[in-house]
């Protein structure tokens, strides 16, 4: 039986007053409702902080990591780096990432080999544009997204991985797919890692649907059998919104 995740991503907002009441707020609810998994990845510089307030009841996570070991990259946060503040999970290949930073299949498939390499469970992200799915090339689209995020993993770094399906298209758009259309590419994304891995690992595997979760959207989707709870954006930002997505993956 995979247990749900609720994960949300804060993107580029909130000060740090502002981050310390969110994170606080939801502590609080996660102590009582600890049948979901609840993960947040706030901003870089609060990732230390973040952590200290959660001290493990609901985890952190950072919103990207570099495919690089260490050196001379500005700017860039490594896997060591997260690993020596205890942050242990990492978003990896958001589309935000993707079309405004210029991240491709190939550096989507190091940063994932870099994060397994050092214990840091990554969530990867894929999802197919509108035009993409207007032409009927979604899965087509998203299984190559997935073999690149995978190619070097193994069938041990495999049962460390979480993968967040978001339509590009239901991103931040109030456009949500239909549980019908989430569950088809969760259940695809799922035949994808039986035949790559076993059928056993691929049952391990949480797959987490993105793309305009919000309270009144969240239990229709957690229902689906191959849809193993969110990955938030814009509803995370709201205390109430995003305690109401985590009870529906309790
Ligand atoms: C996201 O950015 O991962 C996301 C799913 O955003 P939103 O929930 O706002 O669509």
């Amino acid at each position: 039986m995979r247990k749900k995740i609720v994960a949300g991503n804060w993107k580029m907002n909130k000060t740090w007053e502002e981050a310390k009441n969110l994170l606080l707020n939801i502590n609080n609810y996660v102590s009582a409702h600890e049948t979901c998994e609840v993960i947040v990845a706030p901003p870089a510089p609060f990732l230390d902080k973040a952590t200290d307030i959660f001290q493990s009841k609901a985890k952190i996570a950072a919103q990207n990591v570099s495919e690089y070991e260490d050196g001379a990259y500005t700017g860039e946060i490594s896997t060591g780096i997260l690993k020596s503040i205890n942050v242990e999970i990492a978003i990896i290949g958001h589309s935000e990432r993707r079309s405004l930073f210029g991240e491709t299949n190939e550096m989507i498939g190091k940063k994932v080999d870099r994060a397994l390499n050092e214990g840091i469970t990554p969530i990867i992200c894929c999802g197919e544009v509108l035009e993409e799915r207007k032409s009927g090339n979604q899965q087509k689209v998203v299984s190559e997204q997935l073999i690149a995020a995978l190619a070097k993993v193994d069938t041990d770094g495999a049962k460390n991985i979480i993968i967040a399906y978001e339509p590009v298209w239901a991103i931040g758009t109030g456009e949500t797919a239909s549980p019908e259309q989430a569950q088809e590419m969760h259940k695809a994304i799922r035949d994808l890692l039986a035949e790559k891995y076993t059928q056993a690992i691929a049952d391990e595997i949480r797959i987490l649907y993105g793309g305009s979760v919000k309270p009144s959207n969240a239990e229709d989707l957690f229902s689906q059998p191959d849809i193993d709870g969110g990955l938030v954006g814009g509803a995370s930002l709201n205390a109430e919104d995003f305690k109401a997505i985590i009870s529906a993956g309790s």
